[in-house]
C-alpha cells in the first residue's frame, strides 16, 4: 500500500517543491496550509506539474489543537515533514512572542497528535544551518557546535530541533525523527510553474537578483564588500530547490524503511560549495544574458561571514546529493520571475489570489463559527441555572458571558478584516 505524507505548510516555496517530488517517487500527499505567507499559486503549480488535479489540501492552522487531531483522523499519516512556521528574521526581532507562539505551538501541536497514533510516525522537521551560528570552522558537518541564535526566527530552529529529540527519545519507540538543516535553497522547478514568491520586498539575495533584473527593484545592495573573503563578500551554501526536496524524499524513504541509526538524526543539506554574493550576481548576468544593476553598501547586521557544508554524511548514509550547477539554478530562477510576469500580464494570477482569499475568508467564518456557539452555549448554561445559583456566582458568569461575547465580536471582525484585505490585495494587483 502507497504511503502517505503530510506536508505541513506545503503551499509554500520549499513544501510545493518537496510535495512534487514526493509525488514522484510514489508517495501520497496531504497538503496542509493556512496560506497566512503563501496564496494558491504553488498548490495550483504543484497540480499542474505533477497531473494530480485531486491532490488534498487541508486549509488549516497547525496552531489549533483540535484540527491537528482531526487532520489525523481523516488521514492515516505514516510520515510528516514540518514547514509550516514564519520565517521573517527581521519581523521576529519585531514580534518574538507571534514567533514563538505561532512556530512552537504548531510544532508542539504536531508531536503530540503524531505521538499518540497507533503505530506511530515519522516526523521531518525544516532546520536551518542558522542553528551553526557564525562557525568558527567552515565547512561545517552536523557536529559541529550549535551557537546561540540571534534571532527570535532562529530560536526557535533550535528550540525545535531540542524538542523533537527530546520527544522522540521519550516516546518509547513511538515517533522517529530526522532534522533537515537547510543552507541556502534558491532556484525553482524547471517546469518554472512554482518557486519563491515573497511578500513586499525580497529579504534574500535571490528574489532580489531576479526582482531587479526584470526591473521590478532599482538596485541591489550588496551588503558589505570587506568580509575576509576571497572578494570581500560574504560565502554561502546555495541548495538548488529541487535538489533540496529531494533530500526529502530520502529522509522520509529511510525513516519508512527502517533504516536510521539513530531515532532522531540530523543531516545538513547542502553542497560543500561556497559561493560569494558577488560570484552569484555575476553568474546569474551570465547564464541568463541580463543584467542585475548593483552597488555595495554597508553589513547587514546579524550576517556571518561564510557557512558552507559537510554534506557528506547526507551523502553516505542517505545516499542524497545535491546534482544541479549554480547556473541551472540561476536559469530555473530567471525563468520562474519572467513566468510570474508574464501571468501579471495576462492578469492569470487573479484566480489564484481570489481562491487564496475565499480560503482566509472561510478558516474566519470557520473560526466564527465556533466562538458564537461557544458564546450561545456559556448563555443557554447560564439560563439554567437557579436564581440561588446565579447570585452566588455572579462574577465569575459576568466575566464568563462578557468573554464569551468578545471572543464572538472579534471573529466577525476578523472576517470582515479578511474581506477588507482581500479586496485591497486584489485592487492593488490591478494597479501594479
Ligand atoms: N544579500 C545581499 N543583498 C540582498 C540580500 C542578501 O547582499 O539584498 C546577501 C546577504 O548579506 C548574505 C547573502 O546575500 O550575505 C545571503 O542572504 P540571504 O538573506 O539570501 O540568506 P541568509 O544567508 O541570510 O539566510
Amino acid at each position: 500500500m502507497k504511503k502517505t505524507v503530510l506536508v505541513s505548510g506545503g503551499a509554500g516555496f520549499i513544501g510545493s517543491h518537496v510535495t512534487v517530488e514526493l509525488l514522484e517517487a510514489g508517495y501520497d500527499v496531504v497538503v496542509a496550509d493556512n496560506f497566512s505567507n503563501c496564496d494558491r499559486t504553488c498548490f495550483e503549480g504543484v497540480k499542474k506539474i505533477t497531473g494530480r488535479e485531486d491532490l488534498p489540501l487541508e486549509v488549516m492552522d497547525f496552531c489549533d489543537l483540535k484540527a491537528v487531531k482531526a487532520l489525523f483522523g481523516k488521514y492515516h499519516i505514516d510520515a510528516v515533514i514540518h514547514f509550516a512556521a514564519f520565517k521573517a528574521v527581521g519581523e521576529s526581532v519585531a514580534k518574538p512572542l507571534m514567533y514563538y507562539k505561532n512556530n512552537l505551538e504548531s510544532f508542539l501541536n504536531v508531536l503530540e497528535v503524531a505521538g499518540a497514533q497507533p503505530g506511530g510516525c515519522n516526523v521531518l522537521f525544516s532546520s536551518s544551518a542558522t542553528v551553526y551560528g557564525e562557525p568558527d570552522v567552515v565547512p561545517v558537518t552536523e557536529n559541529t557546535p550549535r551557537k546561540p541564535a540571534t534571532s527570535p526566527y532562529g530560536n526557535t530552529k533550535t528550540m525545535c530541533e531540542d524538542i523533537l529529540r527530546d520527544t522522540v527519545k521519550a516516546s518509547d519507540g513511538a515517533l522517529k525523527g530526522i532534522l533537515l538543516r537547510y543552507f541556502n535553497p534558491i532556484g525553482a522547478h524547471p517546469s518554472a510553474l512554482i518557486g519563491e514568491l515573497p511578500r513586499g520586498v525580497p529579504n534574500n539575495l535571490v528574489p532580489f537578483i531576479t526582482q531587479t533584473a526584470i526591473g521590478k527593484r532599482e538596485c541591489l545592495n550588496i551588503f558589505g564588500n570587506d568580509y575576509p573573503t576571497p572578494d570581500g563578500t560574504c560565502q554561502r551554501d546555495y541548495i538548488d530547490i529541487v535538489d533540496l526536496a529531494r533530500a526529502h524524499v530520502y529522509a522520509v524513504t529511510r525513516m519508512m524503511e527502517g533504516k536510521m541509526k539513530k531515532d532522531c538524526e540530523v543531516f545538513n543539506v547542502g553542497t560543500g560549495r561556497p559561493v560569494s554574493v558577488l560570484e552569484l550576481v555575476n553568474a546569474f548576468e551570465k547564464v541568463n544574458g541580463v543584467k542585475v544593476p548593483h552597488k555595495f553598501a554597508p553589513r547587514r547586521p546579524g550576517d556571518v561571514t561564510a557557512i558552507w557544508a559537510d554534506p557528506t554524511l547526507a551523502n553516505e548514509e542517505m545516499g542524497w546529493k545535491a546534482t544541479r550547477t549554480v547556473e541551472e539554478t540561476l536559469k530555473a530562477a530567471w525563468a520562474w520571475e519572467c513566468h510570474l510576469a508574464q501571468q501579471k500580464e495576462t492578469g492569470s494570477d487573479d484566480t489564484g489570489k481570489a481562491t487564496s482569499l475565499k480560503d482566509q475568508i472561510l478558516q474566519a467564518a470557520d473560526k466564527a463559527n465556533e466562538a458564537i456557539s461557544d458564546a450561545i452555549d456559556k448563555v443557554k448554561e447560564y439560563s439554567a441555572l437557579s436564581p440561588e445559583e446565579k447570585k452566588a456566582k455572579q462574577d465569575e458568569w459576568n466575566s464568563k458571558l462578557t468573554e464569551a461575547a468578545e471572543k464572538a465580536s472579534d471573529s466577525v471582525k476578523d472576517i470582515v478584516d479578511d474581506i477588507k484585505e482581500g479586496a485591497d490585495k486584489l485592487f492593488k494587483g490591478k494597479k501594479d
